[in-house]
């Protein structure tokens, strides 16, 4: 039986001979040459006033949120429908994480539940590329512009992604990057911050390295200057092993990208007028980076059950992403209803830059066939004998 794995990680040869240039050099660590060169190619690439290379996207989060500013007690209003990276963030530094529920159509942060939640003790909002689908900047600037609040992009899986033209990840002052291995750009572990503001950027860059500047380049002065710590800083470094992967993974994104827009395209296509489920919606003005594939089932079909008959027969098969607010470590009072209608009914099916035309039909096939056997007939009450 062939098996399809729900996501797999494009790296190859070009990734290891990559590695073995990095090995040679003798700097395997953060902030050597490698890291530079990629923070140069990702402010160029995204037409920001920086780019700080991080061990990933939670660290790329905590740094923003300090650079920030924001304090214990301060609210962060997050997205709800989401990797819960945001709001553990909030939490790293004390602060308070307002849940703001999302669009049944695209699951990102809807901008009214935004406007509606802003209180006296509110200095941000944290929006969500939602499994690649950027979240609606325009709507969202003009509230935080209105409101005197920060926004942060967290664009952990939308690289490659657009918004009106512009590149994920530069839709908001301050972007998140991941590339974490299930992303669409990986290293196995990494990430990114980019910034409008260099005053960000270099209080994100000290604090990843304990509070110092790079070892690297202070190896290459004159003398014997000692550096000094003025702050707590952190080890939110990118190796260089990393940023070496991350190049030739930059190189290969549309490309990668493409094959993951043709799968998307096929499922599209294979899954039309399917009943019980519904299809991802992208609107008109922005594209999808296909981090991952989400479809929502029909309030008739037991998930579990289906997902269980998928996995089964050799196919991959997720739940989606969470509803942050249901997660009992936030304690949250909130209800976010469209999130927790999202996080009960979608599935996730395999999406990867590997998958072949034939495997992308034996899954809509197979799902056909599953969604009768777990579908529960018409007129039927949920636990209804
Ligand atoms: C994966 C993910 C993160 C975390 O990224 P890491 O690089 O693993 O820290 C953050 N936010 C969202 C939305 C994610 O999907």
């Amino acid at each position: 039986m062939d098996t399809i794995p729900l996501v797999h990680a494009s790296l190859g040869d070009r990734e290891l001979a990559a590695v073995a240039e990095v090995f040679a050099s003798g700097w395997p660590a953060g902030q050597g040459p490698r890291g530079a060169a990629l923070e140069a190619r990702l402010t160029e690439r995204y037409g920001v006033g920086d780019a700080v290379a991080v061990s990933n996207c939670g660290a790329a989060l905590h740094l923003a949120l300090l650079a920030l500013g924001v304090s214990p007690g301060d609210e962060v209003i997050v997205a709800d429908y989401t990797f819960p990276a945001p709001a553990h963030a909030v939490r790293y530094v004390g602060a308070v994480p307002v849940f703001a529920d999302v669009r049944a159509d695209t699951g990102t942060v809807d901008p009214q539940a935004v406007a509606d939640l802003i209180g006296p003790r509110t200095v941000g909002v944290i929006a969500v590329d939602t499994v690649g689908l950027p979240a609606d900047y325009a709507e969202l600037t003009s509230i935080t512009e209105r409101y005197g609040l920060f926004l942060v992009e967290d664009a952990a899986c939308a690289v490659g992604a657009t918004y009106r033209g512009r590149p994920a990840g530069a839709l908001a002052p301050i972007g998140c990057l991941s590339f974490h291995g299930r992303k669409g750009a990986t290293s196995g572990e990494g990430g990114a911050l980019l910034t409008t503001d260099p005053a960000h950027a270099a209080d994100a860059r000290l604090r990843s390295s304990f509070g110092i500047g790079s070892i690297f380049e202070q190896a290459k002065v004159v003398g014997l200057p000692i550096p000094v710590f003025t702050d707590v800083g952190y080890n939110y470094k990118l190796s260089d092993i990393a940023a070496a992967i991350l190049q030739v993974q930059l190189d290969r994104v549309e490309e990668l990208l493409e094959r993951r827009r043709a799968v998307a395209a096929r499922y599209a296509e294979r899954l039309a007028g399917e009943d019980l489920l519904t299809l991802p919606h992208v609107p008109a003005d922005r594209t999808h980076a296909w981090q991952s594939y989400l479809v929502t089932l029909d309030p008739r079909v037991d998930r579990a059950g289906l997902a269980a008959d998928l996995r089964a027969q050799g196919i991959g098969a997720g739940h989606g992403t969470w509803a942050c607010h249901r997660q009992p470590v936030y304690e949250a009072k909130q209800q976010c209803p469209v999130s927790a209608d999202l996080f009960a009914r979608n599935l996730a099916i395999p999406m990867h830059a590997e998958l072949t035309m034939t495997q992308v039909d034996r899954v809509a096939e197979v799902l056909r066939g599953a969604l009768r056997t777990h579908a529960r007939p018409h007129g039927t009450q949920e636990g209804a004998a």
